[in-house]
Protein backbone atom coordinates (compact mmCIF):
# COMPACT_ATOMS: atom_id res chain seq x y z
CA UNK A 1 0.00 0.00 0.00
CA UNK A 2 1.16 3.44 -0.79
CA UNK A 3 2.43 5.43 2.02
CA UNK A 4 0.10 7.79 2.31
CA UNK A 5 -2.62 5.63 1.95
CA UNK A 6 -2.13 4.05 4.95
CA UNK A 7 -4.67 5.03 7.89
CA UNK A 8 -3.46 5.32 11.42
CA UNK A 9 -4.74 2.47 13.47
CA UNK A 10 -4.16 3.69 17.31
CA UNK A 11 -4.81 6.82 19.09
CA UNK A 12 -1.00 6.83 19.26
CA UNK A 13 -0.46 7.47 15.52
CA UNK A 14 -1.95 10.93 15.35
CA UNK A 15 -1.13 14.20 16.38
CA UNK A 16 -2.90 14.48 19.37
CA UNK A 17 -2.53 16.67 22.84
CA UNK A 18 -0.65 15.06 25.30
CA UNK A 19 -3.93 15.98 27.01
CA UNK A 20 -6.57 14.17 25.08
CA UNK A 21 -3.83 11.09 24.95
CA UNK A 22 -3.88 11.24 28.87
CA UNK A 23 -7.65 10.63 28.80
CA UNK A 24 -7.76 8.20 26.36
CA UNK A 25 -5.40 6.10 28.14
CA UNK A 26 -7.45 6.62 30.82
CA UNK A 27 -10.44 5.41 29.46
CA UNK A 28 -8.27 2.36 27.70
CA UNK A 29 -9.01 3.05 24.46
CA UNK A 30 -5.85 2.77 22.05
CA UNK A 31 -7.49 1.33 18.38
CA UNK A 32 -9.66 3.33 16.75
CA UNK A 33 -12.65 2.35 15.65
CA UNK A 34 -13.22 2.72 11.84
CA UNK A 35 -15.16 5.78 12.03
CA UNK A 36 -12.70 7.13 14.14
CA UNK A 37 -9.68 5.99 11.91
CA UNK A 38 -11.88 7.97 9.09
CA UNK A 39 -13.19 11.21 10.48
CA UNK A 40 -10.73 12.62 12.73
CA UNK A 41 -7.89 13.27 10.77
CA UNK A 42 -10.41 14.63 7.89
CA UNK A 43 -12.39 16.93 11.39
CA UNK A 44 -8.58 17.68 12.33
CA UNK A 45 -7.86 19.07 8.80
CA UNK A 46 -11.03 21.50 8.74
CA UNK A 47 -13.71 19.60 6.39
CA UNK A 48 -17.38 19.42 6.74
CA UNK A 49 -18.38 15.88 7.04
CA UNK A 50 -21.39 13.89 6.57
CA UNK A 51 -20.69 10.68 8.10
CA UNK A 52 -23.09 7.48 8.08
CA UNK A 53 -22.00 4.35 10.85
CA UNK A 54 -23.56 2.37 12.14
CA UNK A 55 -24.74 2.54 16.00
CA UNK A 56 -22.29 1.56 18.44
CA UNK A 57 -19.27 1.91 16.51
CA UNK A 58 -17.62 5.27 18.43
CA UNK A 59 -19.44 8.11 16.65
CA UNK A 60 -19.32 10.63 19.70
CA UNK A 61 -14.90 9.90 20.22
CA UNK A 62 -14.81 10.67 16.58
CA UNK A 63 -16.36 14.14 16.76
CA UNK A 64 -15.40 14.75 20.54
CA UNK A 65 -11.49 14.28 19.67
CA UNK A 66 -11.00 17.01 17.13
CA UNK A 67 -13.55 19.18 18.89
CA UNK A 68 -11.27 19.25 21.87
CA UNK A 69 -8.57 19.88 19.69
CA UNK A 70 -9.51 22.78 18.39
CA UNK A 71 -10.99 24.82 21.91
CA UNK A 72 -9.26 28.14 22.46
CA UNK A 73 -8.93 27.48 25.88
CA UNK A 74 -8.55 31.42 26.62
CA UNK A 75 -12.07 32.39 24.87
CA UNK A 76 -14.47 32.38 27.14
CA UNK A 77 -17.16 32.29 24.45
CA UNK A 78 -18.84 29.26 22.97
CA UNK A 79 -17.04 27.63 20.42
CA UNK A 80 -18.63 24.36 19.78
CA UNK A 81 -21.79 22.70 20.00
CA UNK A 82 -23.24 19.63 19.40
CA UNK A 83 -26.52 18.86 18.91
CA UNK A 84 -28.37 15.59 20.02
CA UNK A 85 -32.13 14.47 19.71
CA UNK A 86 -32.89 13.62 23.03
CA UNK A 87 -32.26 14.52 26.98
CA UNK A 88 -30.16 11.45 27.52
CA UNK A 89 -28.55 11.37 24.57
CA UNK A 90 -26.99 15.16 25.21
CA UNK A 91 -26.56 13.87 28.97
CA UNK A 92 -24.23 10.89 27.65
CA UNK A 93 -22.30 13.13 25.18
CA UNK A 94 -21.54 15.42 27.64
CA UNK A 95 -20.33 12.64 29.92
CA UNK A 96 -18.13 10.92 27.48
CA UNK A 97 -16.73 14.54 26.82
CA UNK A 98 -16.00 15.52 30.47
CA UNK A 99 -14.00 11.78 30.58
CA UNK A 100 -12.14 13.04 27.23
CA UNK A 101 -11.03 16.45 29.24
CA UNK A 102 -10.16 14.82 32.27
CA UNK A 103 -6.66 16.32 31.86
CA UNK A 104 -8.03 19.60 30.50
CA UNK A 105 -9.45 21.78 33.62
CA UNK A 106 -10.00 24.69 32.15
CA UNK A 107 -12.55 23.57 29.99
CA UNK A 108 -16.04 23.81 30.61
CA UNK A 109 -18.88 22.25 28.90
CA UNK A 110 -22.39 22.48 29.14
CA UNK A 111 -25.48 20.32 28.92
CA UNK A 112 -28.77 22.20 27.91
CA UNK A 113 -32.02 20.34 27.40
CA UNK A 114 -36.02 20.86 27.81
CA UNK A 115 -37.48 19.86 31.78
CA UNK A 116 -34.55 21.27 33.76
CA UNK A 117 -34.92 24.39 35.06
CA UNK A 118 -33.89 27.80 32.94
CA UNK A 119 -32.74 28.81 36.03
CA UNK A 120 -29.93 26.12 36.98
CA UNK A 121 -28.75 26.25 33.47
CA UNK A 122 -28.46 30.44 33.59
CA UNK A 123 -26.19 29.30 36.01
CA UNK A 124 -24.24 27.23 34.22
CA UNK A 125 -24.00 29.35 31.25
CA UNK A 126 -22.77 31.96 33.60
CA UNK A 127 -19.55 29.72 34.02
CA UNK A 128 -19.31 30.38 30.55
CA UNK A 129 -18.80 27.37 28.80
CA UNK A 130 -16.73 26.98 25.65
CA UNK A 131 -18.36 23.64 24.76
CA UNK A 132 -22.33 23.07 24.29
CA UNK A 133 -24.16 20.33 23.99
CA UNK A 134 -27.98 21.01 23.63
CA UNK A 135 -31.24 19.26 22.41
CA UNK A 136 -32.46 21.61 19.25
CA UNK A 137 -34.99 22.87 21.39
CA UNK A 138 -34.15 24.68 24.04
CA UNK A 139 -30.76 25.49 22.61
CA UNK A 140 -32.92 27.31 20.27
CA UNK A 141 -34.88 29.06 23.05
CA UNK A 142 -31.56 30.15 25.02
CA UNK A 143 -30.58 32.20 21.90
CA UNK A 144 -34.20 33.72 21.53
CA UNK A 145 -33.80 34.86 24.93
CA UNK A 146 -29.90 36.36 24.39
CA UNK A 147 -28.37 33.81 27.58
CA UNK A 148 -26.74 32.06 24.43
CA UNK A 149 -24.95 33.48 22.03
CA UNK A 150 -23.74 31.86 18.48
CA UNK A 151 -21.55 33.68 16.49
CA UNK A 152 -18.11 32.84 18.18
CA UNK A 153 -19.41 28.62 17.37
CA UNK A 154 -16.36 27.26 15.08
CA UNK A 155 -17.71 23.59 14.81
CA UNK A 156 -21.29 22.76 14.95
CA UNK A 157 -21.87 18.55 15.46
CA UNK A 158 -25.57 17.43 14.72
CA UNK A 159 -25.41 14.22 16.41
CA UNK A 160 -27.96 11.48 14.86
CA UNK A 161 -29.33 13.77 12.50
CA UNK A 162 -31.44 11.76 10.79
CA UNK A 163 -33.42 11.01 14.19
CA UNK A 164 -33.08 14.61 15.07
CA UNK A 165 -34.22 15.38 12.04
CA UNK A 166 -37.36 12.58 12.05
CA UNK A 167 -38.52 13.90 15.40
CA UNK A 168 -39.69 17.09 13.94
CA UNK A 169 -36.87 19.11 14.64
CA UNK A 170 -36.03 20.15 11.31
CA UNK A 171 -36.82 24.15 12.01
CA UNK A 172 -34.71 24.43 15.11
CA UNK A 173 -31.77 22.63 13.86
CA UNK A 174 -32.20 25.05 10.57
CA UNK A 175 -32.54 28.20 12.85
CA UNK A 176 -29.20 27.36 14.86
CA UNK A 177 -27.24 26.70 11.93
CA UNK A 178 -28.18 29.97 10.14
CA UNK A 179 -27.60 31.66 13.65
CA UNK A 180 -23.97 30.69 13.52
CA UNK A 181 -21.39 31.68 11.11
CA UNK A 182 -20.99 30.79 7.92
CA UNK A 183 -17.35 30.18 7.81
CA UNK A 184 -17.51 27.25 10.97
CA UNK A 185 -17.03 23.97 10.26
CA UNK A 186 -20.40 21.66 10.48
CA UNK A 187 -20.49 17.59 10.45
CA UNK A 188 -22.84 15.56 10.55
CA UNK A 189 -23.53 11.77 12.02
CA UNK A 190 -26.23 9.44 11.74
CA UNK A 191 -26.82 5.78 11.41
CA UNK A 192 -28.58 5.94 8.20
CA UNK A 193 -29.21 8.69 5.78
CA UNK A 194 -32.75 10.19 4.85
CA UNK A 195 -34.04 12.76 2.37
CA UNK A 196 -34.05 15.49 4.99
CA UNK A 197 -30.61 14.73 6.39
CA UNK A 198 -29.20 15.29 2.89
CA UNK A 199 -31.05 18.28 2.36
CA UNK A 200 -29.57 20.04 5.41
CA UNK A 201 -26.25 18.55 4.11
CA UNK A 202 -26.59 19.94 0.49
CA UNK A 203 -27.79 23.54 2.23
CA UNK A 204 -25.42 23.80 4.80
CA UNK A 205 -22.21 21.52 4.14
CA UNK A 206 -19.00 23.16 2.51
CA UNK A 207 -17.63 20.63 0.04
CA UNK A 208 -18.40 17.57 2.91
CA UNK A 209 -16.17 14.48 2.63
CA UNK A 210 -18.88 11.66 2.90
CA UNK A 211 -17.60 8.95 5.22
CA UNK A 212 -19.52 5.90 5.09
CA UNK A 213 -18.89 2.71 7.54
CA UNK A 214 -20.84 -0.24 6.93
CA UNK A 215 -21.69 -2.92 9.24
CA UNK A 216 -18.72 -4.99 8.46
CA UNK A 217 -17.84 -8.12 10.96
CA UNK A 218 -14.92 -5.71 12.12
CA UNK A 219 -17.39 -3.04 13.72
CA UNK A 220 -20.80 -5.01 13.90
CA UNK A 221 -21.58 -5.08 17.51
CA UNK A 222 -21.67 -8.84 18.32
CA UNK A 223 -25.09 -9.69 18.88
CA UNK A 224 -26.09 -12.88 19.00
CA UNK A 225 -30.03 -12.56 17.62
CA UNK A 226 -32.59 -15.16 18.63
CA UNK A 227 -36.42 -15.30 18.18
CA UNK A 228 -38.86 -16.90 20.15
CA UNK A 229 -42.58 -17.51 19.41
CA UNK A 230 -45.05 -17.16 21.76
CA UNK A 231 -48.83 -16.83 22.08
CA UNK A 232 -50.38 -13.56 22.63
CA UNK A 233 -51.22 -15.33 26.21
CA UNK A 234 -48.64 -16.10 27.50
CA UNK A 235 -45.59 -13.85 26.40
CA UNK A 236 -45.31 -12.04 29.50
CA UNK A 237 -45.24 -15.83 31.50
CA UNK A 238 -41.94 -16.46 28.26
CA UNK A 239 -40.49 -12.88 29.27
CA UNK A 240 -40.57 -13.93 33.12
CA UNK A 241 -38.19 -17.67 32.18
CA UNK A 242 -35.87 -15.02 30.27
CA UNK A 243 -35.68 -12.97 33.00
CA UNK A 244 -35.41 -16.06 35.76
CA UNK A 245 -32.95 -18.09 33.41
CA UNK A 246 -29.67 -16.04 33.81
CA UNK A 247 -28.06 -13.66 36.09
CA UNK A 248 -28.31 -10.73 34.54
CA UNK A 249 -27.04 -7.69 35.50
CA UNK A 250 -28.58 -5.44 33.01
CA UNK A 251 -31.15 -6.28 30.49
CA UNK A 252 -32.94 -3.35 28.65
CA UNK A 253 -36.73 -4.77 27.61
CA UNK A 254 -38.18 -2.89 24.59
CA UNK A 255 -42.05 -1.96 24.45
CA UNK A 256 -43.92 0.18 21.66
CA UNK A 257 -45.93 2.12 23.94
CA UNK A 258 -45.65 4.52 26.77
CA UNK A 259 -48.72 2.78 27.83
CA UNK A 260 -47.18 -0.78 27.75
CA UNK A 261 -43.64 0.37 29.09
CA UNK A 262 -45.45 1.26 32.38
CA UNK A 263 -47.98 -1.40 32.74
CA UNK A 264 -45.21 -4.33 32.14
CA UNK A 265 -42.61 -2.37 34.99
CA UNK A 266 -45.64 -2.40 36.90
CA UNK A 267 -46.22 -5.68 36.73
CA UNK A 268 -42.92 -6.89 37.01
CA UNK A 269 -42.30 -4.63 40.22
CA UNK A 270 -45.21 -6.30 41.60
CA UNK A 271 -43.79 -9.99 41.15
CA UNK A 272 -40.65 -8.63 43.03
CA UNK A 273 -38.56 -7.83 39.81
CA UNK A 274 -36.91 -4.78 40.20
CA UNK A 275 -37.08 -3.08 37.36
CA UNK A 276 -37.86 1.23 36.20
CA UNK A 277 -39.43 2.33 33.61
CA UNK A 278 -38.14 5.13 30.53
CA UNK A 279 -40.58 6.60 28.77
CA UNK A 280 -41.93 9.89 27.07
CA UNK A 281 -44.04 10.88 29.93
CA UNK A 282 -41.66 10.17 32.92
CA UNK A 283 -40.37 13.78 34.20
CA UNK A 284 -36.99 14.72 32.69
CA UNK A 285 -35.48 14.75 36.61
CA UNK A 286 -36.74 11.04 37.05
CA UNK A 287 -35.75 9.85 33.56
CA UNK A 288 -31.90 10.97 34.25
CA UNK A 289 -32.08 9.32 38.00
CA UNK A 290 -33.31 6.34 36.22
CA UNK A 291 -30.11 6.27 33.77
CA UNK A 292 -27.74 7.08 35.92
CA UNK A 293 -29.18 4.64 38.52
CA UNK A 294 -29.41 1.56 35.53
CA UNK A 295 -25.35 2.48 34.19
CA UNK A 296 -24.35 2.10 37.87
CA UNK A 297 -25.86 -1.18 38.36
CA UNK A 298 -28.53 -0.10 41.27
CA UNK A 299 -31.15 -2.48 39.42
CA UNK A 300 -30.89 -4.88 36.64
CA UNK A 301 -34.36 -4.23 34.28
CA UNK A 302 -34.66 -1.03 32.47
CA UNK A 303 -38.44 -1.49 30.50
CA UNK A 304 -38.58 1.62 27.76
CA UNK A 305 -39.57 2.65 24.58
CA UNK A 306 -37.35 3.55 21.82
CA UNK A 307 -37.45 7.25 21.80
CA UNK A 308 -36.19 7.32 25.87
CA UNK A 309 -33.44 4.66 24.86
CA UNK A 310 -32.52 6.08 21.26
CA UNK A 311 -28.28 6.14 21.63
CA UNK A 312 -28.19 5.47 25.07
CA UNK A 313 -24.70 3.78 25.54
CA UNK A 314 -24.91 1.59 28.45
CA UNK A 315 -21.84 -0.37 29.49
CA UNK A 316 -22.85 -4.21 29.80
CA UNK A 317 -26.48 -4.73 28.47
CA UNK A 318 -26.31 -8.33 28.48
CA UNK A 319 -29.82 -8.74 26.92
CA UNK A 320 -32.17 -6.93 25.03
CA UNK A 321 -35.78 -8.47 24.59
CA UNK A 322 -38.71 -7.19 22.22
CA UNK A 323 -41.42 -7.58 24.14
CA UNK A 324 -43.18 -6.06 21.18
CA UNK A 325 -41.81 -6.16 17.84
CA UNK A 326 -40.90 -2.47 16.86
CA UNK A 327 -43.29 -1.07 13.99
CA UNK A 328 -39.89 0.84 12.11
CA UNK A 329 -37.11 -1.57 10.77
CA UNK A 330 -34.71 0.93 12.40
CA UNK A 331 -35.89 0.48 15.77
CA UNK A 332 -34.97 -3.12 15.95
CA UNK A 333 -31.63 -2.57 14.72
CA UNK A 334 -31.43 0.74 16.97
CA UNK A 335 -32.76 -1.97 19.89
CA UNK A 336 -30.38 -4.43 19.88
CA UNK A 337 -27.59 -1.93 19.14
CA UNK A 338 -28.01 -1.66 23.28
CA UNK A 339 -26.42 -4.30 24.03
CA UNK A 340 -22.63 -5.79 22.48
CA UNK A 341 -21.36 -2.40 22.42
CA UNK A 342 -18.09 -1.83 21.53
CA UNK A 343 -17.00 -5.52 20.70
CA UNK A 344 -18.44 -6.39 23.80
CA UNK A 345 -20.94 -9.84 23.23
CA UNK A 346 -24.82 -9.30 23.35
CA UNK A 347 -27.70 -11.17 22.98
CA UNK A 348 -30.79 -10.10 21.95
CA UNK A 349 -34.10 -11.85 22.36
CA UNK A 350 -37.18 -10.80 20.40
CA UNK A 351 -40.49 -12.46 21.41
CA UNK A 352 -43.25 -13.08 18.20
CA UNK A 353 -46.60 -13.86 18.09
CA UNK A 354 -47.95 -15.25 14.99
CA UNK A 355 -49.27 -11.98 14.11
CA UNK A 356 -46.13 -10.51 13.89
CA UNK A 357 -44.59 -13.05 11.33
CA UNK A 358 -45.01 -10.07 8.85
CA UNK A 359 -43.28 -7.51 10.40
CA UNK A 360 -40.67 -9.94 11.31
CA UNK A 361 -39.84 -10.34 8.15
CA UNK A 362 -39.29 -6.89 6.50
CA UNK A 363 -37.13 -7.10 9.35
CA UNK A 364 -34.66 -9.50 8.32
CA UNK A 365 -34.69 -8.23 4.95
CA UNK A 366 -33.72 -4.99 6.38
CA UNK A 367 -30.91 -6.36 8.85
CA UNK A 368 -29.96 -9.10 6.39
CA UNK A 369 -29.09 -11.57 9.01
CA UNK A 370 -31.26 -13.69 10.47
CA UNK A 371 -32.14 -14.52 14.04
CA UNK A 372 -31.73 -17.83 15.63
CA UNK A 373 -35.14 -19.99 16.46
CA UNK A 374 -35.70 -20.89 19.74
CA UNK A 375 -38.74 -22.56 20.60
CA UNK A 376 -40.52 -23.79 23.76
CA UNK A 377 -40.55 -27.66 24.11
CA UNK A 378 -43.66 -29.62 25.21
CA UNK A 379 -42.33 -29.64 29.09
CA UNK A 380 -42.08 -26.02 28.54
CA UNK A 381 -38.31 -26.06 28.36
CA UNK A 382 -36.58 -23.15 26.21
CA UNK A 383 -34.61 -25.28 23.09
CA UNK A 384 -32.86 -24.53 19.91
CA UNK A 385 -33.84 -26.08 16.74
CA UNK A 386 -31.89 -29.16 17.57
CA UNK A 387 -34.28 -29.83 20.52
CA UNK A 388 -30.89 -28.75 23.11
CA UNK A 389 -31.80 -26.97 26.48
CA UNK A 390 -31.03 -23.29 25.43
CA UNK A 391 -29.85 -22.35 28.97
CA UNK A 392 -27.30 -24.81 30.54
CA UNK A 393 -28.74 -24.15 34.16
CA UNK A 394 -31.96 -26.00 33.36
P1 LIG B 1 -22.17 5.46 18.51
O1 LIG B 1 -22.37 6.93 18.79
O2 LIG B 1 -21.51 5.18 17.20
O3 LIG B 1 -23.43 4.66 18.70
P2 LIG B 1 -20.58 5.57 20.93
O4 LIG B 1 -19.77 6.77 20.61
O5 LIG B 1 -21.72 5.76 21.88
O6 LIG B 1 -21.15 4.89 19.59
O7 LIG B 1 -19.57 4.45 21.44
C1 LIG B 1 -19.98 3.16 21.81
C2 LIG B 1 -19.11 2.62 22.93
O8 LIG B 1 -17.80 2.33 22.45
C3 LIG B 1 -18.91 3.60 24.08
O9 LIG B 1 -19.01 2.90 25.30
C4 LIG B 1 -17.51 4.11 23.90
O10 LIG B 1 -16.92 4.54 25.12
C5 LIG B 1 -16.81 2.91 23.30
N1 LIG B 1 -15.68 3.28 22.45
C6 LIG B 1 -15.58 4.35 21.62
N2 LIG B 1 -14.40 4.37 20.97
C7 LIG B 1 -13.73 3.27 21.38
C8 LIG B 1 -12.43 2.73 21.05
N3 LIG B 1 -11.61 3.32 20.18
N4 LIG B 1 -12.07 1.58 21.66
C9 LIG B 1 -12.92 0.96 22.53
N5 LIG B 1 -14.14 1.43 22.89
C10 LIG B 1 -14.55 2.56 22.32
MG1 LIG C 1 -23.82 8.18 19.18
Amino acid sequence: MPKENQTSMNFEDLDLSKEIRSALRQMNFSEMTPVQRETIPVMMAGHDVIAIAPTGTGKTLAFGIPMLEYISLRDSRIQEVVLAPTRELAVQIGEELTKLSAFIPELRLCVLYGGQPISRQLDKLRRHPQVIVATPGRLLDHFQRGTVRLDAVHTLVLDEADEMLDMGFIKDVTRIIEAIPPARQFVMFSATTNQDVLTISWKYQHDPVEITIEATEENRPQITQYVIPVDRGNKYDRLLYLLDSDEYQRVMIFTNTKDMARRLNDRLSKAGYESEALHGDIPQSKRSQVMTAFKKGRFPILVCTDVAARGIDVFDVEAVINYDLPNENEYYLHRIGRTGRAKRHGVAFTLMDFRDSVRMDEILRYMKTAPTPLRFSENEILCTEDGEPFFDNI
